[in-house]
């Protein structure tokens, strides 16, 4: 699983992008030893060995032993494999959900250094939220001696316009429309500010550091308050033509009426919601009181609404999956990490309205990082836009994810 790299100018030169290259092979998996790099780039051996010494020298990758392979692995001797080494430069991640913020600071190599999490309205107080996300992130850096941040990359649960870095749908997020909140997020932080859509960073997030690890092509589905999946194609994460790739939240489903907040009825999640299930804990345990609802899946009423709700989202995955014959399926946000009968309802669903061999194909599992899939991705994004593995924030309202 190697990020590709497409992103560097042609006009760089031959010998710069080939060190590149290698640079961004290392950050991507800092297990490779210099004839792993021959073979995934295919290049002559002295090339590469001139790359990595010039990136040696200037400090971009230091020098460490190799795990010992267990025995039959050909070789006695532990290899030299190669790590990137933070700059000193220090990024900042935004989780915008519904109904909380994330916020953290990390060293460019995505390591946390501090993060914080409040639970606040989201959806209706763009302005307060950017406010709050602006003073979170500046009380981090003063707690933790940090001057400047090098680049912020920002998710917020809604449809970004990846060529305008306007907020799109006025059925989502209504809030926000009409905003451009990197610019309103670069003004109040003082650094570039990158904004992407929540469930894409998501799916990074447990591509690099998660679930994803190991699948080139999976899909990630943020079930929260709302619903929205992120999309990994050939080892990258895919967002498609506009950056709007994965709005799934307002599929209808064609046997139900709820009203959504888009104003239509039985869209998914409408249906399959925090707040919904919420709902339905409330009505069928009469001790529990609104705001201190526990979703326990070892209790089996609880488990019978989770699996219930697993079965509805599981529905529209077919469908993706079907369509996407992706090797995974991981579930996160607070509803998709409930617990395992949401996921067994969703594989009950998939395997009956998929196609057999894509269903049985399939792994559908929770989010290895749970909730915070979301801040990581979005940490792992600005640490690649800092060590310039992607194009510079500053030049663009939305810059795309490291592809
Ligand atoms: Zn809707």
């Amino acid at each position: 699983m190697l990020p590709a790299m497409h992103t560097l100018s042609e006009r760089v030169p031959l010998r710069d992008r080939t060190r590149e290259e290698i640079y961004a092979l290392i950050c991507s998996d800092a297990t490779l030893t210099r004839a792993d790099l021959v073979e995934l780039t295919g290049l002559p051996n002295s090339t590469v060995a001139h790359a990595v010494d010039r990136l040696l020298a200037e400090g971009r990758i230091a020098r460490s032993n190799a795990e010992p392979k267990g025995p039959g692995s050909g070789s006695g001797r532990p290899g030299i494999i190669f790590k990137p080494v933070s700059t000193g430069q220090v990024i900042g991640a935004i989780d915008f959900g519904h109904g909380h913020l994330r916020v953290a600071i990390a060293n460019d190599l995505g390591e946390p250094i501090a993060e914080v999490e409040m639970a606040l309205d989201v959806d209706l107080h763009a302005t307060r939220a950017m406010d709050a996300a602006a003073e979170q992130l500046s009380q981090l850096q003063r707690d933790n001696g940090v001057e400047s941040l090098a680049v912020v990359t920002a998710g917020i649960p809604g449809p970004v316009d990846r060529h305008t870095g306007i907020v799109r749908s006025p059925t989502i997020l209504s809030g926000w429309v009409g905003l451009d909140p990197a610019s309103e997020l670069r003004r109040r932080i003082g650094a570039p500010v990158r904004i992407e859509n929540d469930a894409a960073l998501g799916a990074y997030g447990e591509l690099i550091q998660g679930a994803g690890r190991g699948y080139q092509d999976f899909l990630y589905v943020k079930a929260s308050h709302g619903v929205g999946a992120g999309l990994v194609v050939n080892g990258a994460p895919y967002t498609g033509a506009t950056g709007l790739a994965g709005e799934i939240g307002h599929t209808p489903l064609s046997d139900r009426t709820e009203l959504c907040r888009c104003g239509r009825r039985g869209c998914l999640e409408a249906v399959v919601s925090l707040q919904a299930i919420e709902e339905q804990v409330l009505h069928t345990h009469p001790g529990m009181v609104p705001g201190a609802v526990v979703l326990d899946s070892h209790d089996p009423v609880t488990a019978r609404l989770l699996e219930e709700t697993g079965r509805t989202l599981g529905r529209v995955l077919a469908d993706l999956c079907n369509l996407f014959n992706p090797a995974a399926v991981v579930l996160g946000g607070s509803l998709g990490t409930a617990g395992e009968p949401i996921v067994a309802g969703v594989i009950a669903s998939i395997s009956r309205y998929a196609q057999p061999a894509t269903a049985a194909a399939l792994v559908v599992k929770p989010a290895e990082l749970g909730v915070r899939a979301e801040l990581v991705g979005a940490l792992h994004s600005a640490s690649q836009c800092a060590r310039r593995l992607v194009p510079d924030a500053g030049s663009s309202s939305r810059a795309p994810l490291p592809a």
